[in-house]
């Protein structure tokens, strides 16, 4: 009991020994008492934390008024995620609950993970799928010499399986240097799939995917996939016909980035490096089918078509539709991937040939892109969990749902841009 409260009760006895007044007037004036007793102890209490403070910043410097300041100001982790401090347990020590989900604690439980994980999982996995997409291309190209249409279809068939993994699984996995732990290698690697086997600028795919894509995923103006909008184009012949030019543009967009951004020396780097890459496949298929200069780059252009379709629909279908935000206004990290990225169900063809992270763990890929493919799978229950404990979405589609759903919406997705004051932020 406090001093002020004991000294109102002793009043009121006095109150009601000497004048004997009804019961109602005793407590109406006792809680008046008490009311300004408290009101006194909080100014105290503020006085003496104000004329502390100088003191203290004296003693310890700039450190002290912070950690004041923060005791009265929601704690924030570098992600910006809110931690709640709500208890002091029976040793006397301060324990922290989180009562909102953290980018910290989750990559906390991912880091575990993959410290116990072998080699094997971190990287062998991906690198036997990678090798063995590669050793079809030579059996593709085996089989154009053939004097077989069906054997040349397949032949083809198998080149452009090749291309798609190279586009897609080894030049993403090389991008985000998640191939092997050696910087140099990883440096090697990146060069090696995207420009020499890719065709297209290391350059160009680190700035848009890895500087823009990543984390500004979904902020209005910079991740938000509006790049591959083209609104002229009438939906079938966009959703069908429209990726079947990629292998022609392809090259052409990495080129022409580095020339937009001046980067001449760039420039000529990545043509010394493109080109003998084209031209050592085009030597290999000459060679081995017969077929002519002119008959040879059509073939690649066609076989480099067979999974662009696909490649397309899976780059709207994980970002295009869903909550999209102000660059100003954005959400905590973990909650702006947690709604802004989709996972397709699984599908064994796109799991093997574009990469689990591009489909069905693209969510677990935009919140720890360093991981491979195999471990984005391993972790998936992991983040899931997570994400759905802490009340976040975890958005998961079928391919044919979102096909028929774009098809369906695909003026209001891809033809009109979202209106900002009515999308930004508010989701
Ligand atoms: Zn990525």
């Amino acid at each position: 009991m406090t001093q002020p409260t004991g000294l109102a009760i002793c009043y009121g006895s006095l109150l009601l020994e000497n004048n004997k007044t009804g019961t109602a007037e005793l407590i109406s004036v006792s809680s008046q008492v008490a009311s300004f007793s408290v009101r006194i102890l909080a100014c105290l209490q503020y006085l003496h934390l104000f004329l502390k403070l100088p003191k203290m910043k004296q003693r310890n410097g700039k450190k002290v008024q912070q950690e004041l300041v923060g005791k009265m100001l929601p704690k924030k982790d570098q992600n910006g995620d809110l931690i709640s401090k709500t208890l002091v347990d029976s040793g006397g020590k301060t324990s922290f609950s989180r009562k909102d989900p953290s980018m910290v604690h989750l990559s906390e439980k991912i880091k575990a993970i993959s410290q116990e994980s072998s080699w094997w999982d971190l990287y062998g996995l991906d690198w036997t799928v990678i090798i063995a997409w590669e050793l079809l291309f030579f059996i593709g190209v085996w089989l154009l010499s053939f004097p077989s249409q069906a054997l040349f279809l397949c032949g083809m068939l198998l080149i452009g399986l090749n291309y798609g993994m190279i586009k897609t699984k080894a030049s993403h996995l090389a991008a985000h240097n998640a191939l092997c732990r050696s910087k140099s290698w990883a440096k090697f690697w990146k060069y090696f799939f995207i420009e020499f086997q890719g065709g297209f600028s290391v350059d160009a795919a680190c700035d848009i995917h890895i500087k823009v894509h990543h984390p500004y995923t979904n902020i209005l103006g910079l991740g938000d996939s509006s790049t591959w909008r083209a609104p002229f184009l009438p939906c079938y012949v966009y959703m069908f016909f429209a990726p079947l030019v990629l292998p022609l543009v392809t090259p052409v967009v990495g080129l022409g980035y580095l020339v937009q951004e001046k980067r001449f020396v760039r420039l000529m780097e990545c043509l010394c490096l493109t080109v003998p890459g084209f031209v050592a496949q085009m030597l290999v298929i000459m060679y081995s089918s017969g077929l002519s200069a002119l008959r040879t780059l059509l073939l690649i252009l066609a076989s480099r078509s067979v999974m662009e379709i696909p490649y397309l629909h899976i780059n709207i279908f994980q970002h295009i539709g869903l909550p999209m935000y102000d660059a100003k206004d954005k959400p905590p990290r973990i909650r702006l991937m947690a709604t802004g990225a989709l996972n397709l169900t699984r599908n064994w063809l796109l799991d093997w040939n574009f990469g689990h992270s591009l489909i069905n763990c693209h969510t677990e890929h935009h919140l720890f892109p360093q991981l491979s493919d195999n471990m984005c799978l391993k972790v998936k229950p992991v983040v899931r969990d997570y994400l759905l404990k802490y009340g976040l979405p975890y958005n998961e589609k079928d391919y044919s749902e979102r096909l028929r759903y774009f098809i369906a919406n695909y003026t209001d997705l891809m033809v009109k841009l979202p209106p900002v004051t009515e999308f930004a932020g508010l989701q």
